[in-house]
């Protein structure tokens, strides 16, 4: 236990990495601990592709966004590699929906093109919508995520933060207001403060610590599925689509896997992250049964070229809160332990500046951004 780092960063996802990539870059020593090699497919950054958009219904997440796309951007130049997929964006949904969406735009100064329904039908023959209408942003796209990780792993380590992979954090023992250790499978190792973001399995990590968020793990599948008619969904003339219609439904066009579009449902069923893979108790599966009907039942009435037969599946887990929020916060009783957690299957497109936010509480620079949403002080003190 000789060098004493700065900070620690208990998980190597996105999170993880952007936080340690802000911290380097700041001159700070940083060590990041990852129980998995790096990249990995058990947690929540993994996969071809995650949606990045302005257009956000809600505008603390906007505020995000302009820096975080920014710094993407800014991480495609510097790495050499293709993060980024301007496709554009067409939320559709009832007129609740669509004016914070719209007003979430013009909170950056942007404009989103409204859409009828019979514009959007005429402008996307992919699609078909009757009751709602539509905000396009052509502004938002695709960032290739298991891209995007590496390039984050590439500047991490040539910014000398240490990174160990294959490296289990068991033990975070808080010392005082500036040291911690953290005791992992491997060894011992002491910094000022930690950070943990640990997406799914964070309430194994802070257990010890006797606090429990209100964070579940859930199971999401990633289901592509077989255009009858491929030039249609191409990333060059057919955007990504958030359809609010009771239930939340996404899809991505076609860029991962030749002819075949991800639609996907954004929910799914309760898991041990652990046992990603377990066959799920009946109850559980009857619920992952009946998400899966309405998710075909969307896919029949809103893509009318796609054939509503699974022709891939993957798997991935949201973190998910009470308020579909984020926890960015201290833990109540020991301050320089920083969690960021809860990204509730939104998180990845403000990684950078969800890495600012925790890598300044850690180091005990000023916030860039009012925190009050993010905060733990919102749950009911029961709950935790
Ligand atoms: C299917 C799917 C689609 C999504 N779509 C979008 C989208 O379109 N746009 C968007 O912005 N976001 C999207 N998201 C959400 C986004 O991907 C997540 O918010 C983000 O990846 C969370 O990253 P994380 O670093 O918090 O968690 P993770 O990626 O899970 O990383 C946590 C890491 O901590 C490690 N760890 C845990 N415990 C320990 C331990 N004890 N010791 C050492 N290491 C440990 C884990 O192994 C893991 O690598 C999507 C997520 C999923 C699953």
């Amino acid at each position: 236990m000789d060098d004493l780092f700065d900070v620690i960063i208990c998980g190597a996802g996105v999170h993880g990495l952007s936080t340690a990539k802000y911290l380097a870059e700041k001159q700070k020593k940083v060590l990041l601990v990852e129980q998995f090699p790096i990249p990995h497919s058990r947690g929540s950054s993994h996969g071809h592709s995650r949606i990045i958009r302005f257009s956000y219904p809600t505008s603390q997440h906007s505020q995000l966004m302009g820096e975080s796309f920014r710094s993407w951007l800014k991480l495609e130049e510097d790495s050499g590699t293709k993060l980024f997929e301007n496709c554009g964006l067409l939320n559709i949904g009832g007129d609740r929906f669509l004016t914070k969406v719209s007003s979430g735009l013009r909170s950056l100064g942007l404009e989103g093109q409204g859409l009828s329904a019979s514009e959007i039908n005429a402008k996307f023959p992919g699609l078909k919508t009757q009751k709602y209408d539509g905000v396009f942003e052509k502004t938002a796209g695709l960032l290739m995520a298991d891209k995007c990780i590496l390039a984050l792993k590439d500047s991490a380590l040539k910014l000398a933060v240490v990174i160990k992979e294959c490296e289990k954090v068991n033990d975070i023992v808080p010392v005082n207001v500036s040291r911690v250790e953290v005791h992992t499978n491997n060894g011992k190792y002491r910094s000022k403060s930690v950070i943990l973001t640990c997406g799914p399995w964070i309430n194994k990590v802070l257990k010890p610590l006797n606090l429990k968020l209100p964070v579940s793990p859930l199971l999401i599948r990633v289901v592509y599925w077989k255009a009858k008619d491929p030039e249609l969904y191409n990333a060059e003339n057919f955007p990504s689509v958030i359809i609010d219609d009771k239930v939340h439904i996404y899809s991505t066009p076609i860029l991962e896997y030749p002819g075949l579009m991800k639609i996907c449902y954004h929910s799914g069923t309760e898991i041990d992250p652990d046992q990603r893979d377990k066959k799920l108790p009946n109850k559980d599966q009857t619920t992952a049964d009946t998400q899966w009907e309405t998710l075909v039942t969307a896919i029949k009435k809103y893509y009318p070229n796609i054939e509503p037969v699974p022709a891939v599946e993957e798997r991935c887990i949201y973190s998910v809160t009470p308020d579909m929020d984020y926890i960015l916060d201290r833990h109540p009783v020991y301050p320089n332990i920083i969690i960021g957690a809860g990204f509730s299957g939104h998180g990845f497109k403000c990684s950078p500046e969800i890495g600012r936010i925790l890598g300044d509480m850690a180091i005990g620079n000023p916030m860039a951004y009012a925190l009050g949403s993010f905060s733990l002080s919102r749950f009911n003190s029961s709950n935790l």
